[in-house]
């Protein structure tokens, strides 16, 4: 499966905003935006003002760095949240949300999207009782999500959930840290996703 493993600090300075991708070095002085707050590359310093559609493929590209999702598969879901019923804007954005790698790191599992994609592949998490190893596997309410028994005890597990007490979960899902096991209690509305997008951007963009 085709993923970006480049440095993901050159994303965030191509945005010109923090996208905490890199867990607790986010929060650190060694983060690249505040070290470098322009664009990388050799003309990363030139030119910043960007017409209408350049600004529609910034807002894009931003949500799909966020979510770590390339191209195909972001317009896949575009075309899932054109097909529902709803904003579709709002639509796509539910979509991302319950991706079971974000799921995962909204949970406080794991530090960054990355990090969770990391440890769903390897098969660290089950959903109703099941393994499920596809960080792309959308969640449900009512969906039950716990760590492999074998693997709660070790690193980085038991660390995740340790710093798991007494931290505030996004009003849509919960966490026994005693049960080992999360809930879905509904599905993540516009008002869950605190980032700053302008998803209607994105909308415009591939309607164009
Ligand atoms: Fe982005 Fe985090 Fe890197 Fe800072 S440290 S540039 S927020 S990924």
């Amino acid at each position: 499966m085709a993923r970006y493993t480049d440095s993901v600090c050159r994303l965030c300075r191509r945005e010109g905003e923090k996208l905490f991708l890199k867990a607790s070095r986010c929060e650190t002085p060694k983060c690249a935006i505040d070290k470098r707050a322009y664009a990388p590359g050799q003309h990363g310093q030139g030119r910043t003002k960007f017409s209408e559609y350049g600004v529609q493929l910034r807002e894009k590209q931003k949500v799909r760095r966020i979510y770590g999702i390339l191209e195909k598969q972001f317009r896949k879901y575009f075309k899932i949240a054109d097909r529902k019923k709803g904003v579709t804007g709002e639509n796509l954005l539910q979509l991302l949300e319950m991706r079971f790698d974000n799921v995962i790191f909204r949970m406080g599992l794991a530090g960054s999207r990355n990090a969770a994609r990391q440890l769903v592949r390897h098969r660290f998490f089950t959903v109703n009782g099941k393994k499920v190893n596809v960080p792309s596997y959308i969640v449900k309410k009512g969906d039950v999500i716990a760590p492999v028994q074998s693997k709660a005890e070790k690193f980085p597990i038991k660390t995740a959930l340790e710093n798991l007490k007494g931290k505030t979960l996004p009003s849509w899902l919960t966490f026994d840290v005693d049960k080992k096991e999360g809930v879905v209690q509904s599905l993540a509305s516009r008002e869950d996703v605190t980032l700053p997008i302008q998803e209607q951007l994105i909308v415009e963009l591939y309607s164009r």
